[in-house]
C-alpha cells in the first residue's frame, strides 16, 4: 500500500530530467523523503527547491555516478541528513547509440561508465547502510534494451543486460539482510535520451520512433511506486514496460 512509501528514504540517480525527474516528484508527492542525484546541480536544486515548496521533504546532492567516491559521498551525505536509506532508484544513464562499426570507442567507455558502473558504485554506497539496517530496496534501470538488441544498440544493450545480471545476482546474495531488488525495463519513453546519440542517422530514426509512440516519464514513476508499495515481504523483482504501440 502507498503507507510502504510514506516517510521512506528514496535516492535518486539521473534525478535532473526525464524519468528520475518524474519518479522524484511522484514519490514525494506520496510523502517519500527523496534525494536527488545528478551531474547538473542547478537542476536538481530547482526541482528539490520546487517539491519542497509544496510540502515535500528533498535534498539535492550533486554527484557523477562514474566517481565511486562521490557516489559514497551522496550516499553518506544522505544518511548524514535523514538517518538511513530505504531506497536507491539507479537510474542515471545514457544512450549514444552506433552501430559498432563507426568505432565510437570513447562513447562505449562513456556508456560502461556510466551505466554500468555508475549502477555498482551505487549498490556499493548503500549495501553497508542497508545490511546494517537489516532493510532496503535496490532500484536499477534497465531497459527493454536489455532484453533484446536493435539498430545500433549493441554496446548499450550490453550494459543493459549487464545492470540484469548483476542485479539478479544481487538479488540473490543478499536474502540474508532483507533487501529487496528490483529491474526496471521500460519501452520507448520521452526523456532528453536521444538528445546525446551523436550519429545523426541514428539519432533522427529513434526521434522519429519515440516522438510517435513514446510515451510520458510518469509511467516510469508510477512503476517505481508500485515496486516500493509492496508490503516488505513481497519483492517485485523485474517490471518490463513499454508505450502500447511499441512493438
Ligand atoms: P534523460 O537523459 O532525461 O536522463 C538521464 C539522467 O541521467 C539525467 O538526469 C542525467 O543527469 C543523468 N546522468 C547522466 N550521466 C550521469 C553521470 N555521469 N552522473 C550522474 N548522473 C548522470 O534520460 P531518461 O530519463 O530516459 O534516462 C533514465 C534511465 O532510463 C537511463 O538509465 C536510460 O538508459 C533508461 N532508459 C530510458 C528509456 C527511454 O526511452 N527514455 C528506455 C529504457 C531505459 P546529468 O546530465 O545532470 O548528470
Amino acid at each position: 500500500s502507498i503507507e510502504n512509501i510514506r516517510g521512506k528514504v528514496v535516492l535518486i540517480t539521473g534525478a535532473s530530467s526525464g524519468m528520475g525527474e518524474a519518479a522524484a516528484k511522484y514519490l514525494a508527492a506520496l510523502g517519500a523523503t527523496v534525494v536527488l542525484g545528478a551531474r547538473r546541480a542547478d537542476k536538481i536544486e530547482k526541482l528539490s527547491k520546487q517539491i519542497n515548496d509544496i510540502g515535500g521533504k528533498s535534498l539535492a546532492i550533486a554527484v557523477d555516478v562514474t566517481k565511486r567516491e562521490q557516489v559514497k559521498q551522496f550516499v553518506d551525505s544522505a544518511v548524514e541528513h535523514f538517518g538511513r536509506v530505504d531506497v536507491i532508484v539507479n537510474n542515471a544513464g545514457i544512450m549514444p547509440l552506433s552501430p559498432i562499426d563507426r568505432l565510437n570507442v570513447d562513447e562505449w567507455d562513456t556508456m560502461i561508465d556510466v551505466n554500468i558502473k555508475g549502477v555498482l558504485n551505487g549498490i556499493a554506497a548503500v549495501l553497508p547502510y542497508m545490511k546494517q539496517q537489516k532493510s532496503g530496496q535496490i532500484i536499477n534501470t534497465s531497459s527493454v534494451a536489455g532484453h533484446k538488441i536493435f539498430g545500433g544498440s549493441a554496446v548499450y544493450s550490453a550494459t543493459k543486460f549487464a545492470v540484469r545480471a548483476l542485479s539478479e545476482g544481487l538479488r540473490m546474495e543478499v536474502k540474508p539482510y532483507n533487501i529487496r531488488t528490483t529491474i526496471v525495463c521500460p519501452g520507448a519513453v520521452k526523456t532528453e535520451l536521444l538528445d546525446h546519440i551523436t550519429e545523426v542517422d541514428i539519432q533522427k530514426a529513434n526521434q522519429d520512433y519515440v516522438g510517435t509512440v513514446g510515451i510520458s516519464p510518469d509511467s516510469f514513476a508510477r512503476v517505481v511506486a508500485f515496486a516500493i508499495s509492496q508490503p516488505d515481504d513481497v519483492d517485485i523483482n523485474e517490471v518490463i514496460f513499454r508505450p502500447t504501440a511499441q512493438e
